[in-house]
């Protein structure tokens, strides 16, 4: 490989003109992300990729060509990596098109609005080239939450209770476009309510697909361990009630694949979620930091230096996931994202303390205090939002209790308590929001 040589080579690389530098790119990884949400393809090379592509509708494939690279064995292995049950992808074909050009054929299983872009290095990634199908019609959080219920409902009858299906009948309104906001209000008020209202909790496992979160001595990923406490916690949630209300859990992410910050948000404010716990198992750069700890929101800065320290990196997820800059979902994130309001944040800060309470019973905190900071997923304007630290998984002795059921069960069951002794203090029906 002697223009990988040259490449290596320092000053020369300078002398090369951006064309031949991508010549001698190096495909370095490739990966699959199949997901209901989008199915993401993502080539990592050693120098930027550029490319192009062509959609064809019938039958409905993705045709992308790389300039500058040569087929080779990683590249080879997309065609492989394809599973049978993506949603989106029924196969992938690589063939060297031109010399020096290689042309990827994703066959689909459906129409999809592909989004083709690059991200720089970052973390431990190198140059990332990523195709994104999208569906046509994008999915709905709240047709998630009826498709849950339409799996569980056995039981019941026709005549029994049916707190979510009245939810839907009464909120229902399919999406006109990909940035719909929920309904503020439910239409006109509905006859008297024969159940009560229903209760829900959006849980966010951090991180996912790209972006494995922190990763700790032995190898454990943060986006592992969460969405396994997240499960945990959506059981306890859906067998409980709060005054009679049922609960309900809606996960921002079930799956191993990355959501953006804010799309997270935007899910949680469509099924018009009553709170929203953040599920994350952070590093530090000394194995010894331990403990709990959980954040709210603040209005001006910081609460610590720790505190701000935290949500840059928790921010920096967008970066990591990988996110297309370009999308026009970019801006309306931005608008969305200001409109914090004091009473999120002290209702927040109770939640908070709730939580952080409970959690003492069953391991150590890192802080005693609800701590505050500019977390991008804490901006839902009307859910009380927190986000919860469960440990450090760059200590080795919690990356085992993380790794370990037992220690999960009282995780879970801890904040299932906290959650229930928020609402004690802070009873749901106080809400001025329908029925
Ligand atoms: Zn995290």
């Amino acid at each position: 490989m002697k223009r990988r040589g040259l490449l290596q080579g320092g000053t020369l690389v300078l002398l090369l003109g951006a064309a031949q530098i991508a010549r001698g790119a190096t495909i370095v990884a490739v990966r699959i992300w199949p997901a209901p949400d989008y199915s993401r393809v993502t080539i990592e090379s050693d120098a930027q990729l550029s490319s192009r592509q062509i959609v064809v509708t019938s039958p409905p494939r993705l045709a992308v060509d790389i300039d500058g690279i040569d087929l080779n064995p990683a590249l080879r292995e997309l065609v492989a990596k394809v599973q049978a049950d993506d949603p989106y992808i029924a196969g992938i074909r690589v063939g060297q098109f031109a010399p020096g050009v290689v042309r990827l054929v994703i066959d689909l299983k459906q129409q999809a609005l592909p989004q083709v872009f690059t991200l720089a290095p970052i973390a431990a990634y190198q140059h990332r080239l990523v195709l994104d199908l999208h569906p046509m019609q994008p999915a709905d959080p709240l047709e998630q939450l009826i498709a849950q219920r339409m799996r569980e409902s056995t039981g019941g009858g026709p005549g029994a209770p049916d707190p979510l299906g009245e939810l839907i009948a009464r909120q229902y309104d399919p999406p006109r476009s990909r940035h719909d906001l929920p309904p503020a209000v439910a239409g006109p008020a509905a006859p008297a309510a024969k159940t009560d209202r229903l209760i829900i909790i959006a849980l966010d496992p951090g991180h996912g697909g790209e972006d494995p979160g922190a990763i700790g001595p032995g190898g454990t990923r943060e986006k592992d361990v969460v969405l396994q406490v997240a499960h945990r916690l959506r059981d306890r949630i859906n067998a409980a009630s709060i005054n009679g209300n049922p609960m309900r859990a809606f996960l921002t992410r079930d799956g191993d694949f990355f959501v953006p910050l804010h799309v997270r948000v935007q899910k949680a404010r469509r099924v018009q979620a009553d709170l929203f716990v953040s599920l994350h198992a952070d590093a530090f750069i000394t194995p010894t930091a331990r403990g709990a700890s959980v954040f709210a929101l603040s209005h001006s800065g910081a609460s610590s230096s720790a505190a701000r320290w935290m949500a840059d990196k928790e921010n920096r997820a967008d970066l990591v996931g990988g996110v297309n800059v370009k999308s026009q979902d970019q801006h309306v994130a931005h608008a969305l994202l200001d409109m914090s309001t004091t009473a999120q944040i002290n209702d927040s800060m109770r939640l908070g303390g709730a939580l952080l309470g409970e959690i003492g019973n069953v391991g150590r905190l890192h802080k005693r205090q609800v701590e505050q900071a500019g977390f991008a997923v804490l901006k839902a304007p009307d859910i009380p939002s927190v986000l919860v630290e469960t440990a450090f998984i760059s200590n080795p002795e919690e990356e085992a209790k993380l790794r370990s059921d037992e220690y999960q069960e009282q995780l879970a069951d801890a904040l299932m308590r906290g959650i229930s002794r928020y609402f004690a203090a802070n009873p749901p029906l106080a809400r001025n929001r329908p029925v």
